[in-house]
């Protein structure tokens, strides 16, 4: 499991500046698709081989009355709840508040790992001006600049510390390859516990033992047409002997960690709601974290013809950056179109673990060159030379040549669509990246 890092604050003493710096590596991938949403709180961050999730959270008032405030203060303290370690951001150059003081007593309350950080510090001297944070009792203040992006290292490197979580195994995932972790991934209610019943009560599903599962682990073995799946714990629901039933509380956290923990994730939607912003929000983390997935649609039995329009428009225009995978209309009550999901999990499994031959992308990557040249811009026009694989789930491609950061968004992904052609890569993301020779 990540270690989850929450950023809390008032208004304006950084926090969504040090947001981006601590999850950049990662938007940077996605910044491009439309319909993702773009004010998201929830972000992974990287630093050498450790991975971290961090929560921003709005202004915190621990004691807000009403209104807007008062939701932001539930959200800060739900984030706060689940995060394992709390960043306190104070501003180095406005100095201590009122405010800061009842953020600071909340947290000593709670006793969680906490690190107090100074931000807006940079060209300050170290020392004096920050000797007054020490009265929040809460230890050490560490001055940053998350606008200079000075400090950023040892922030995380003290955070992961705090976080008293243990190192990563070298190779989590070397388990047993050949099993799929699949999650479910859904908001309350749109009928998870009940797509797991149903298929859990089929007898073509045979349970199998696994060592360290125990009867109550939301975990489960079971095996299907020869293939071996393992449902991995999915956020909102509880086991209850042989049945799954759904718990009232979403935890955003808990879905990410579920989604990281999967091999291939199915997004379930709620027909008679349509694609809303949180299950974009969902998606757009599925796309990120590079998880395999399959779209499914429930409740498709209980729309008329109006509805079943606006949800398939709603499908393109939210989540347009999931068009690699596949998608499926299905109740889940009534037991329709079940099957195929089936299917495409295991297809969407089998494509993120693909490989790719190298002749076989440089002959690719050659043909598409001759059938439509890169642009030229300025001076450069870009040379593909020849292409290699460089990872697998989710597959990377790494493209060798010259002036390659020229080459267009649009052009990569008239790539990507001549290299998922060729090789069948439904329902895995694909990574393109531009490696040029100096
Ligand atoms: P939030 O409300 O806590 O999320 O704060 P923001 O990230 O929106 O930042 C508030 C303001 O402080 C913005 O104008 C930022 O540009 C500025 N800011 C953020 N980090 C720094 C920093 O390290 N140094 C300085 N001088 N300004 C910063
Ligand atoms: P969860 O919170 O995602 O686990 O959702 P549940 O499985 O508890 O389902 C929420 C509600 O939707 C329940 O009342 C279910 O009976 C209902 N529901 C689930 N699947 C379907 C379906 O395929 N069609 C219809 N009409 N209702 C469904």
């Amino acid at each position: 499991m990540k270690p989850v890092i929450a950023l809390v604050g008032r208004p304006n003493v950084g926090k969504s500046t040090l947001f981006n710096r601590l999850t950049k590596t990662r938007d940077a991938i996605v910044a491009d698709f439309a319909g993702l949403t773009r004010d998201r709180h929830y972000g992974n961050g990287k630093h050498g081989k450790h991975e971290f999730i961090v929560i921003d959270t709005g202004g915190f008032e621990p004691d807000a009355g009403s209104g807007i405030f008062k939701e932001m203060a539930k959200q800060t303290r739900q984030a706060v709840a689940e995060a394992d370690v709390v960043v306190f951001v104070v501003d180095a150059r406005a100095g201590l508040s009122a405010q800061d003081h009842d953020i600071g007593n909340y947290l000593r309350k709670l006793g969680k790992p906490c690190l107090v950080i100074a931000n807006k510090a940079e060209g300050m001297k170290a020392g004096a001006q920050l000797s007054e944070f020490f009265e929040l009792g809460l230890g050490e203040v560490y001055p940053v600049s998350a606008a200079h992006g000075q400090g950023m290292r040892s922030l995380i490197e003290l955070a992961l510390d705090a976080s008293h979580l243990e190192e990563p195994e070298d190779d989590p995932e070397a388990a047993d390859p050949s099993i799929i972790k699949l999650a479910v991934a859904g908001r309350p209610n749109v009928g998870k516990s009940t797509l797991i019943n149903t298929w859990l009560g089929e007898e073509r599903l045979v349970a199998f033992d696994m060592p360290g599962t125990t009867r109550d682990a939301i975990s489960v073995p079971f095996e299907r047409n020869g293939q071996k799946f393992e449902l991995v714990d999915t956020a909102g629901l509880r086991r209850k002997g042989k049945v799954f039933e759904a718990i009232e509380k979403f935890s955003v956290v808990k879905t990410l960690q579920a989604i990281e923990s999967a091999s291939v994730v199915l997004l379930l939607i709620d027909a008679e709601q349509g694609v809303t912003d949180q299950d974009a929000h969902i998606a757009g983390y599925i796309l990120e974290s590079g998880r395999a997935v399959v779209v499914a649609v429930n409740k498709w039995d209980a729309v008329d013809e109006y509805q079943r329009e606006l949800v398939k428009r709603s499908l393109e225009t939210r989540l347009g950056f999931l068009k690699f995978a596949s998608l499926h209309l299905i109740s889940a009550k009534k037991r329709q179109g079940l099957g195929p999901v089936w299917d495409a999990i295991a297809q969407a499994h089998k494509a993120a673990n693909c490989k790719m031959p190298t002749p076989v992308l440089t002959r690719l990557l050659l043909e598409a060159v001759q059938f439509q040249t890169p642009k030229k811009t300025g001076a450069y026009r870009p040379k593909l030379r020849y292409a290699h694989q460089g990872g697998m789930n989710p597959p990377i491609i790494v493209v060798h040549g010259n002036s390659l950061e020229h080459v267009t968004e649009a052009y990569k992904r008239f790539l990507e669509g001549r290299f998922r052609k060729e090789f069948n890569l439904v329902g895995t993301p694909l990574r393109i990246e531009m490696k040029s020779s100096a």
